[in-house]
């Protein structure tokens, strides 16, 4: 048996316990639960596994996702409407005692709507009005966006996410896209990639914010001409030592072949990458034992690192995996079911 063996059988086992059963450190999960099964089935349509889920079960966890939904009432604000991360309330000290905290994040939003269309859902029963309103609510005087209305930071990673829900659900119309487009553009920096906000580090997961919510709007070229698509491209393809790292100098991780990889992917520079040595990296990281993928040799497998190695193995072509849509981070297939509702 060599090391760098491919099981997609124990991988798929890993998510399906994965829906159940967690490791102890995962408890500070709770309250973005959600977060674990977008990546579980992601990663389980990548493997095409979905049909291990019986449909009783799918159906259950798609009545559990829009339990999660936040609509217009007394006490939610239009503002507050979108997706909540858990059914778990978090409680917040105030001077006024011990308040519950019930609040939408768009990320969360972005992660339910893909779980919604990878289970097959037709998104019927999404308020989309509500949901555009919430997103447009977060966007700032910068273009940026916010998490959450309350108590959200504003970066690339809400920039995309908020892009990600407008596109889905097929209505630009409520936010400012040029200034979102301009907050996207401030944040490119001189060597190449983007930071999470303007004069910030360049980092390999705001980057991939950048360049797919850049492909979503198709303004890829319009912000970025030939020559800064050519150093972002050198920077990019330069994260690469076996497998990719997410800035200049740190150690691979395996989802960066995900960031890192969709961004070239996106650009049709994946080709310039040494695939075969990315796949051993990634493919090194695998446990064997209990499925699932680590970031790297001295972690444990979790749901985000599996499912986005499984990306990153698909995006380079690996055998027998579904093909995912880079830039929205669902499959192909996924994509496609989300066309037929969109008609
Ligand atoms: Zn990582």
């Amino acid at each position: 048996m060599t090391k760098t063996e491919f099981k997609p059988e124990q991988h798929k086992k890993y998510f399906r316990r994965s829906l159940e059963l967690l490791p102890t450190e995962s408890a500070v999960f709770d309250c973005s639960r959600l977060t674990i099964l977008y990546f579980v089935l992601v990663g389980l349509d990548i493997l095409d596994g979905l049909d291990l889920l019986t449909d009783e079960y799918k159906k259950d966890i798609i009545e559990w996702v829009y339990r999660l939904q936040l609509v217009p009432s007394e006490t939610v604000p239009i503002y507050k409407c979108g997706f909540m991360g858990s059914t778990t309330v978090i409680h917040l000290q105030s001077h006024s005692g011990c308040e519950k905290y019930c609040e939408s994040n768009v990320a969360m939003t972005y992660m339910a709507l893909c779980v919604l269309i990878t289970l097959g859902d037709d998104l019927s029963r999404v308020n989309k009005s509500a949901v555009l309103q919430g997103v447009a609510s977060l966007q700032k005087a910068d273009g940026s966006f916010k998490s959450n209305y309350e108590y959200g930071e504003s970066d690339l990673r809400f920039v995309y996410c908020s892009l990600a829900v407008c596109i889905i659900l097929n209505d630009l119309s409520g936010i400012n896209v040029d200034k979102a487009v301009q907050f996207i553009s401030n944040c490119f920096n001189y060597d190449g990639a983007f930071g999470q906000n303007p004069g910030t580090e360049s980092h390999g997961g705001s980057t991939y914010c950048a360049i797919a919510s850049l492909s979503l709007l198709n303004k890829l070229n319009d912000v970025l001409d030939n020559s800064k698509l050519k150093i972002l491209e050198r920077w990019a393809i330069n994260r690469q030592t076996n497998g990719f790292q997410g800035r200049p100098n740190k150690e691979p991780d395996t989802c960066y072949s995900f960031w890192i990889g969709a961004t070239l992917s996106i650009m049709g520079s994946l080709d310039k990458i040494n695939k075969e040595e990315n796949k051993d990296f990634v493919l090194n990281n695998a446990n064997l034992l209990t499925g699932g993928f680590s970031k790297d040799m001295d972690s444990i497998p979790d749901p985000m690192h599996t499912c986005l190695s499984l990306c990153g193995l698909s995006l380079i072509g690996m055998k027998n995996l579904n093909p995912i849509n880079p830039a929205l981070n669902i499959t192909v297939r996924a994509t496609n079911h989300l066309k037929e509702i969109q008609n």
